[in-house]
């Protein structure tokens, strides 16, 4: 059963460790990643970015196979499945659909019709017991073709979209998405801290976890962070492992072509590296 997100992040920030989001592609990508957190006794957040929900064939499709997939692979560690940088409307979409977590992505918009927006959802997700995340100070880079500037959110504007209610805030503090550029200032912690300190116990989300180094990671969640995305990661780890099958011309041996056997290292690589992940992340044996 799909679980709420709120609960597994307030033990996590109670307890100084973060949990992962995995964003996933395709059924493989949600085989490996929840295959590893039952082996790794972890609880998991599945995220689903809005391109991904229409490459899946819609949220509905979606919910159906990681339901299925817990069933069928007797998952019992907490899984939420969560919008990622959702809309208004791909955020009600999923809430329909039986996803049990969103996230209401309003960084975009002014500050009092982000306010006035996520207020609208928090008392729907209150309504159906959902978890809600709310965005303020755009996170850089471009995922999905929303792309920000990487600036540093306004700890005063945090409090005001925590106060809404939500279950967990993402702040820009200058991470990005996708891979960082080698003259990257590194995280803003001086943001970190004053947003931390008046948030208070709200889990606070890390997005654009790819790349950043462990020991910023681990002062990130020090300093209140409970929730860390991971996406790119997954897709580099993949991606390189089939282009080696391929390379190595594996592919022609026999019954290579099969494409079980064509993406089971791309699976692999998955595993490796959700495994590396909830080991840093501290999330192991916390289900
Ligand atoms: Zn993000």
């Amino acid at each position: 059963m799909l679980v709420s997100a709120k609960e597994m992040l307030n033990k996590a920030k109670a307890g100084h460790y973060a949990v992962g989001q995995f964003n996933i592609n395709n059924l493989e990508w949600t085989k490996a990643i929840l295959q590893t957190a039952q082996e790794m006794n972890s609880p998991v957040i599945l995220g689903v970015s809005e391109g991904a929900g229409k490459y899946m064939c819609g949220y509905k499709t979606i919910v159906g196979m990681v339901e299925g997939m817990i069933e069928g692979l007797g998952i019992t560690v907490p899984v939420a499945l969560h919008l990622d940088h959702g809309s208004y409307e791909g955020a009600m979409q999923c809430i329909e659909a039986g996803f049990s977590s969103v996230m209401f992505d309003g960084s975009h918009y002014p500050i009092d019709e982000n306010i006035a927006k996520t207020k609208e959802l928090v008392a729907i997700c209150e309504e159906k017991g959902l978890s809600l995340e709310a965005e303020v100070g755009a996170i850089g880079g471009e995922e999905d073709g929303v792309i920000g500037e990487g600036e540093c959110a306004d700890p005063d504007e945090c409090k005001m979209i925590a106060d809404l209610g939500v279950t967990m805030l993402a702040a820009g503090i200058g991470n990005i998405h996708g891979k960082y550029p080698a003259n990257w200032k590194g995280l803003s912690f001086e943001t970190l801290d004053n947003i931390q300190k008046l948030t208070g116990a709200m889990p606070l989300v890390l997005h654009g976890g790819t790349g950043i180094p462990a020991d910023m990671i681990k002062k990130a969640i020090d300093l209140g962070v409970s929730k860390i995305n991971v996406n790119t990661e997954c897709q580099l780890a993949f991606a390189a492992a089939v282009r080696k099958y391929v390379e190595d011309g594996k592919d022609l041996q026999g019954k290579g072509f099969d494409p079980r056997k064509l993406l089971a290292p791309g699976v692999e690589a998955i595993k490796a590296t959700v495994r590396e992940k909830i080991e840093l992340f501290g999330s192991k044996d916390k289900a």
